[in-house]
């Protein structure tokens, strides 16, 4: 079993190993960088096959983590942690307040909230056992529930906006073709907005009712969940699965713009560049996916859902600080992104 060996190592302060016997807990947390202020991520809920692909994970989406909050302007680092099993028959109430226990034990450094596999109720659960956890309804709000989507999918318009603007000298949306991968918990809300803004729709999902339904709803036309990455329109907003840009997706795509809330759209760092090649304009995914986890640090600091959506929309300029280097320097705007949040998190690690 590697640790300090695996490719997402990556100079992680701290990963935590901690059990349950009575309730079944096996949890990783793992803390990747503190250096702007306390670690936050969800806790993610897997049948994973093995124990290494456990730590694999935690650490590849805690590593995110600290590059996504950096990127917000948040006052906080990156870390996530995962429970190796099946949330639908292993996650109980016993076993969520043992990992209450676990993520007080680290003292701080790690804030959990929920991620695949865990939910607001969960966190409730968790919440009696620490008070560091976000995602859960502040009670008095009806606009925040403790579910991040709408949030992360404010973010996701606004930087899809940002991204429309740079290529095309506007942000009117209006008779634009946008394809939506994915008609989830973001990806419906997104095209809410997307249809308020006067664009036209083209939808796939692999739940047919979120088909139905958005099409009855806005008007979109549905494509099978073969085709939406192929359809001829201005933008594609991938809101399903990672890894959605790929050596085999990348010769069919035929929009201008990318700008979705899916976690790791690109397979591997070369397809960025290999974007850019081709014209298209891609808008990295962790800064414009960043919405929900700016709604669980302003809803923990008792701040009003006005301030969250305010911040939110501070994305666009980060979004276009992005594009104007990677236009500068003649790189990907992936790769711009990644050393701009490198700058941002790295700076008092130098000075301390
Ligand atoms: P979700 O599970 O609610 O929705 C995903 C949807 O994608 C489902 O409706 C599913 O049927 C559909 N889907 C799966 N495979 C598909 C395919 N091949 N083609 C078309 N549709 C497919 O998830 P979500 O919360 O809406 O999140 C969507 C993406 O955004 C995920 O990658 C997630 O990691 C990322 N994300 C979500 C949040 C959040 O606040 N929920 C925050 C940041 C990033």
């Amino acid at each position: 079993m590697n640790v300090f060996s695996d490719t997402a190592f990556d100079g992680h302060e701290q990963v935590v190993f901690a059990s349950d016997t009575a309730s079944g807990l096996k949890t990783i947390i793992a803390v990747h960088n503190t250096n702007l202020g306390p670690s936050l991520g969800g806790c993610r809920m897997w049948p994973y096959a093995s124990e290494q692909e456990a730590i694999h994970d935690a650490l590849r989406l805690s590593r995110g983590m600290t590059y996504k909050s950096a990127l917000a302007n948040l006052p906080l680092g990156g870390g996530k942690s995962v429970i190796i099993g099946d949330p639908r028959s292993q996650k109980t109430p016993e076993l969520l307040r043992a990992m209450g226990r676990a993520v007080e034990q680290v003292g701080g450094r790690y804030i959990v909230a929920e991620d695949v596999g865990t939910s607001p109720a969960d966190m409730e659960q968790i919440a009696s056992q620490t008070k560091h956890v976000g995602g859960i309804s502040d009670g008095k709000d009806p606009a925040r529930t403790g579910d991040p989507s709408p949030f992360t999918a404010y973010g996701v318009f606004i930087g899809l906006k940002e991204a429309a603007r740079f290529k095309n000298g506007h942000d009117d949306l209006t008779d634009m073709r946008v394809a939506v991968q994915g008609l989830g918990h973001v990806g419906y809300h997104l095209c809410q907005m997307l249809y308020d803004a006067g664009t036209k729709l083209v939808v796939a999902d692999l739940n047919q009712d979120s088909v139905t339904k958005a099409v009855d709803a806005f008007g979109a036309t549905a494509v099978s969940v073969e085709n939406i990455l192929s359809v001829d329109a201005d933008i594609l907003a991938p809101c399903a699965l990672g890894g959605v840009i790929n050596d085999r997706t990348l010769e069919k795509l035929r929009v201008g713009i990318i700008a979705g809330a899916a976690n790791n759209q690109l397979e591997h760092a070369r397809h960025g560049d290999m974007l850019r090649e081709a014209g298209i304009l891609y808008t990295p995914d962790y800064v414009i996916n960043a919405g929900g986890v700016v709604e669980v640090h302003y809803c923990r600091e008792g701040k009003p859902v006005s301030e969250t959506n305010k911040h939110i929309e501070g994305i666009g300029a980060t979004v276009r600080e992005i594009f104007d280097r990677a236009k500068q320097q003649d790189q990907s705007t992936s790769f711009v992104a990644d050393r701009l949040a490198e700058e941002r998190f790295g700076l008092r690690q130098h000075a301390a």
